[in-house]
């Protein structure tokens, strides 16, 4: 038989063997970055979250947290924008793309040669590998497309509306003229 194990007590068990104390906060804080890997978070958006429904967060804790988070390797840090460290729930080695737009990051799926088990590069041991895209996502391409659009259909109509009824007078008249 199948027994469904709740989340909560995953992560129980989780912090236990990494020898951290399983506290409410603490187990919160693990449940949302494993609910946003979508987003890799910040610590600030992880306390904006949180502390709505745990008032008694503070920012420190939710630094203190991650810190040890990541000392235990439960989460890796996504340092893409270079002033920022993102958290992501996914320890394994992955790529990611920032969109310089929007500011989101996702994860992308690369073939990548040095991925798979234990690799050198010029005769130095690879530990780690990170890799990173930076670059307009799809959504803020659309979103961009869209706008474009806007815009040039936008003046048009503005200028047309601009021609007081005075003006449109002497136009009737012939004593004005529409350059187009
Ligand atoms: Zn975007
Ligand atoms: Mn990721």
């Amino acid at each position: 038989m199948i027994k469904i194990v709740p989340k909560m007590k995953i992560f129980k068990i989780l912090l236990d063997e990494k020898g951290i104390k399983p506290t409410y906060q603490r187990l919160k804080i693990l449940e949302y970055i494993s609910e946003n890997t979508k987003n890799h978070p910040t610590a600030e958006m992880i306390y904006e979250k949180l502390s709505k429904d745990i008032p008694t967060m503070s920012l420190t804790t939710v630094y203190n947290t991650l810190n040890s988070f990541l000392e235990k390797g439960l989460v890796s840090p996504v340092t893409i924008t270079g002033t920022e460290i993102r958290y992501d729930f996914n320890t394994s080695s992955h790529h990611h793309f920032l969109c310089k737009e929007c500011g989101k990051i996702i994860d992308i799926s690369v073939e990548c040669p040095f991925s798979e088990g234990e690799k050198s590069i010029s005769g130095h041991k690879i530990e780690e590998i990170h890799g990173y895209f930076k670059g307009i996502c799809a959504d803020c391409l659309v979103k961009m497309r869209t706008k474009v659009k806007d815009q040039s259909s936008g003046p048009y109509f503005k200028n047309s509306a601009k021609i007081s009824s005075s003006r449109m007078e002497k136009i009737k008249a012939g004593k004005d003229k529409i350059i187009l």
